[in-house]
């Protein structure tokens, strides 16, 4: 059982940092995907029924210069009300103050105050360690539950943990999860690992490539920027995605797998199209071998039965970045695919972890969300987990 299960928090204020950055429709402010809202429930539930209260802190959006309607917290006191059952949700018009500190006071067992957009402050992002105090103040202790938030320092993702003491900083029980299902692939992978890697742009993807050869059995590479990869090794792309300043790190990435022993699947066949549209023209084609005036948009059926083979032999797996340009229904059919693989090595015992913005909207949009092992919530942080790198969110919990 872990800390945040087995603490006891009646009587206590946890004040819990959520992430409740939720898109909002912009005439009506009705919340158009309760993803992130729903995530949190768990850990805001576990308090409640110990007989806690809960003080619940977050950032929206981007707000430029102070408080700003469009980006007010307000408007999700009645979602969150009918995902706690009906509980009454006070809300502080600011969360720092003569009103947050007073309600936050008088708070009574059982009972959930919301605050106000925390970057309505500068000081926010700034990790400024005033106004971190002074949110700390609100609360007996401290959870941070906020995954899509954990790759920042700021005031109140890690700044504020040094103002409690160890024992009264907590994960969440979805940050818990998060960080639970990244380490299983990153520390305790069972071999063969694959790693799939697609999307856009090679520069986004470099610093994951990199860490994961360290790691990684096989890396599938597809989507855009397998292209440039293509060209790197004197393919012919067409009009392909391509990052011409990036044809030396690809071919650098080629040579350290081969001296680490790790199996790099490219596609060997590409659908092209003859302009990125939906109602393109289509072909397929030898992916280093593509017409002029043609473009690579999803991996052929070659590589897509290759790549589901490997899969299917894989007892790890880490998948970011779709295939191909599955937003358009002509380039789906290799995202679709990899996801019915993983589904189906998943359902072998495998262990698949799908994380990162777009391959999460591919698997919720073709229905597999309860197929793979894990989904993370945390596209940036996600990702820069599994670069290797320390984030402040996590550091200033285990701290
Ligand atoms: P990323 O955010 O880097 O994971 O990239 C995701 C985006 O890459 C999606 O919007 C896809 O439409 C796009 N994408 C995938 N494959 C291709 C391709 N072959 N050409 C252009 N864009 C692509």
């Amino acid at each position: 059982m872990s800390k945040f299960s087995n603490y006891n928090f009646a009587n206590q204020k946890a004040l819990i940092r959520v992430d409740f950055n939720v898109p909002l429709d912009k005439t009506t402010f009705a919340i158009t995907d309760d993803t992130r809202m729903k995530a949190a429930i768990p850990t805001i539930q576990k308090v409640l029924n110990d007989g806690g209260s809960v003080i619940l802190m977050s950032h929206l959006g981007r707000p430029k210069e102070g408080p700003e309607e469009k980006y007010s917290l307000s408007h999700l006191v009645k979602h969150l009300s009918e995902l706690l059952n009906g509980k009454t949700v006070l809300f502080a018009n600011d969360c720092i103050g003569e009103q947050a500190t007073l309600t936050a006071s008088m708070l009574k067992a059982g009972e959930v105050l919301l605050l106000e957009n925390l970057r309505f402050y500068k000081e926010e992002e700034k990790g400024d360690e005033a106004f971190a105090e002074k949110l700390s103040k609100l609360g007996d202790v401290w959870v941070n539950d906020a995954f899509g938030t954990a790759h920042r320092a700021h005031a109140s993702t890690a700044v504020i943990a040094k103002f409690f003491s160890k024992e009264k900083r907590f994960f969440g029980l979805l940050m818990e999860a998060e960080v639970n299902a990244a380490e299983q692939v990153l520390h305790k992978a069972q071999k063969p690992f694959t790693a799939i890697i697609g999307g856009a742009k090679v520069s986004d993807k470099i610093l994951i490539i990199e860490n994961l050869l360290e790691k990684a059995t096989d890396i599938i590479i597809g989507g855009g920027m397998a292209y440039t990869f293509m060209k790197a090794q004197g393919g012919s792309i067409g009009n392909s995605l391509c990052e011409d300043d990036r044809l030396s790190t690809a071919l650098e990435i080629l040579e350290k797998a081969k001296q680490k022993n790790v199996q790099i699947h490219l596609p060997e066949d590409s659908v092209i199209a003859d302009k990125f549209a939906a109602d393109a023209n289509t072909n397929t084609a030898t992916s280093n071998a593509i017409p002029d005036g043609w473009m690579g948009l999803d991996i052929g059926s070659k590589a897509a039965a290759h790549f589901s083979e490997v899969i299917k032999k894989s007892k790890t797996i880490l998948w970011n970045g779709p295939m191909g340009v599955f937003e358009m229904e002509k380039f789906q059919s290799g995202t679709k695919a990899i996801a019915v693989a993983v589904a189906a090595s998943t359902e072998n015992g495998a262990f698949s972890l799908v994380g990162g913005g777009d391959s999460v909207a591919a698997v919720n949009q073709f229905g597999f969300n309860n197929k793979v092992s894990y989904i993370s919530t945390g596209g940036g942080a996600m990702l820069e987990y599994f670069e290797g790198k320390v984030l402040p969110g996590i550091a200033a919990v285990n701290e």
